[in-house]
C-alpha cells in the first residue's frame, strides 16, 4: 500500500496518561500532566482570563484576519512584559504572534537557519524540554548539547555548562530556559546568570531564550525576567520564544510571541519582513481570540494587576506543595537530603528518582510520572501529599 514505507513511531509522552486513566485505584496520582492543576486536582481558568473573554466576547468583534504578525496590542504588551517597560529593545524589536511557546521556537529556529551569518548550530541543555531538539531540528538547525543538569547534586552543574559555553566554537547559537527549567526545575541565580552572560559575551555566542513560564516560577513577573532583560541591557541582541499557555492558563489557545532584539529600526524593519515571509506559507496568520483576551489583561490596568495577583497564586500554590512534600518525607524518617524539591523552581521537580524506582511508584503505587523521575508538582494536592510522600519513602527509603 502508498504508506507502507511508514515506521510505527514510538509512543509520545501522552502514554502516561492513557496509563492513568487505566487505573481504576481511586486514589491514584497524575504527576506526568504539564498543566497546572487547582488544589482540587482541577484544571484551572484563572478568573482575570474568564473577565478578559467575557469583555471581548461582549465587545462583538468580527472574525476577519489578523495580519501575519498577529494582532498588534497583544504584541506590543507582550513585548512590554518579558522586557519591561523603560527596555532601551523596545524600539527596535521585531516581533510576531506565534502558535504559543512552541510555535515561537519555530519561528525563531527557522530565521536563524535561513539568516545566521555563523554555524547553524543551536547548542541546548542536557537535559532539555523534550521538544526543543525536534523543533530545532525541524526548522532547518543542527543541534548540540551543553552541561546543565548534575545528577549527584540534582542541582545546577555550573562548571559543566561554562565550561561548554567555552568550548563552543565563537558566535555559536546557545538557547537557555529564562525561569523555571523543564525538566530539571533547577535554575542559575542571578549571580550565575551574571557569570553566564559574561561567558557568553566573551565567546561572541547568539543567545536564544525560551520564557515559557514568566511569572509563573517565582510569582514575579520581573524576577522571572532577570536573565532576558540582563542579557539585553549587556548588549546582547537576543532572540526570544514567549508563551501564555501557564501564566494565563491559555494552553489550548496557543497564544505566544516571537521577538528578535535588532540593532536599530532600519534592521528591526528588514528582519521584520523576514519573519513575516518565514511565517506566511507555514500558517499565514495566527489565531485571535487568545492574543484578544491576553491584550484585554496586559492593556486594562485593573485586569493585569487582578492577573499579576492570580499567576501569584499558581506560583505560590506550587511553591507550598513542594514545601509540603518535603516536609512530609523528612516525617516519614526519610534519610536522604529533599532540599532541592524546594531550591527548584516552577511546575517541575526533579526528584533523583531512578527509572526503575519511578516504575515502582507507578505499578505499587499509582503514580504516574515520566520515568526520567520528573514529577509534576502542580499535580500534588494537599489531599495527596500524604500518601505521595508515603509512596516516595517506600520507593527509595
Ligand atoms: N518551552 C518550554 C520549556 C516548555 O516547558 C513549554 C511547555 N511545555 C513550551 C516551551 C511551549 O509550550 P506551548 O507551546 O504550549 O506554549
Amino acid at each position: 500500500s502508498t504508506w507502507a514505507n511508514v515506521p510505527q513511531g514510538p509512543p509520545a509522552i501522552l502514554g502516561i496518561t492513557e496509563a492513568f486513566k487505566a487505573d481504576s485505584f481511586e486514589k491514584k496520582i497524575n504527576l506526568g500532566v504539564g498543566a497546572y492543576r487547582d488544589d482540587k486536582g482541577k484544571p484551572y481558568v484563572l478568573p482575570s482570563v474568564r473577565k478578559a473573554e467575557e469583555k471581548v466576547i461582549a465587545s462583538r468583534l468580527n472574525k476577519e484576519y489578523a495580519g501575519i504578525t498577529g494582532v498588534p496590542e497583544f504584541t506590543k504588551a507582550a513585548a512590554v512584559l518579558a522586557y519591561g517597560k523603560d527596555s532601551s529593545a523596545l524600539d527596535r524589536l521585531a516581533i510576531t504572534q506565534s502558535i504559543s511557546g512552541t510555535g515561537a521556537l519555530r519561528i525563531g529556529g527557522a530565521f536563524l537557519a535561513r539568516f545566521y551569518p555563523g554555524s547553524k548550530t543551536i547548542y541546548i541543555p542536557t537535559p532539555s524540554w523534550a521538544n526543543h531538539a525536534a523543533v530545532f531540528k525541524d526548522s532547518g538547525l543542527q543541534v548540540e548539547k551543553y552541561a546543565y543538569y548534575n545528577k549527584d547534586t540534582i542541582g545546577l552543574d555550573f562548571e559543566g555548562m561554562i565550561a561548554d559555553i567555552n568550548k563552543a566554537p565563537n558566535g555559536s547559537i546557545f538557547l537557555f530556559h529564562a525561569c523555571a527549567h523543564n525538566p530539571t526545575g533547577v535554575d542559575p541565580t542571578q549571580e550565575q546568570w551574571k557569570e553566564i552572560e559574561a561567558a557568553v559575551k566573551a565567546k561572541g555566542h547568539f543567545a536564544f531564550f525560551d520564557m515559557a513560564y514568566q511569572g509563573f516560577a517565582s510569582g514575579d513577573i520581573h524576577r522571572d525576567a532577570f536573565a532576558v532583560r540582563y542579557f539585553v541591557e549587556r548588549g546582547h541582541n537576543i532572540c526570544l520564544a514567549q508563551s501564555f499557555a501557564k501564566n494565563m492558563g491559555l494552553y489550548g489557545e496557543r497564544t505566544g510571541a516571537f521577538s528578535m532584539v535588532c540593532a536599530d529600526a532600519e534592521e528591526r524593519k528588514r528582519v521584520d519582513s523576514q519573519i513575516k515571509i518565514l511565517v506566511r506559507p507555514m500558517y499565514s496568520n495566527p489565531p485571535i481570540h487568545g492574543a484578544r483576551i491576553a491584550a484585554e489583561i496586559l492593556n486594562t490596568p485593573a485586569l493585569y494587576d487582578q492577573w499579576l495577583v492570580e499567576v501569584k497564586e499558581m506560583a505560590d500554590r506550587i511553591i507550598t506543595m513542594r514545601a509540603l512534600l518535603k516536609e512530609n518525607l523528612e516525617k516519614l524518617g526519610s534519610k536522604h537530603d529533599w532540599s532541592h524539591i524546594t531550591s527548584q523552581i516552577g511546575m517541575f521537580a526533579y526528584t533523583g528518582l531512578t527509572p526503575e524506582q519511578m516504575d515502582k511508584l507507578m505499578k505499587e503505587h499509582s503514580v504516574y510520572a515520566t520515568r526520567d523521575g520528573r514529577i509534576s508538582v502542580a499535580g500534588i494536592t494537599t489531599d495527596n501529599v500524604g500518601r505521595l510522600a508515603e509512596a516516595i519513602f517506600k520507593v527509595k527509603g
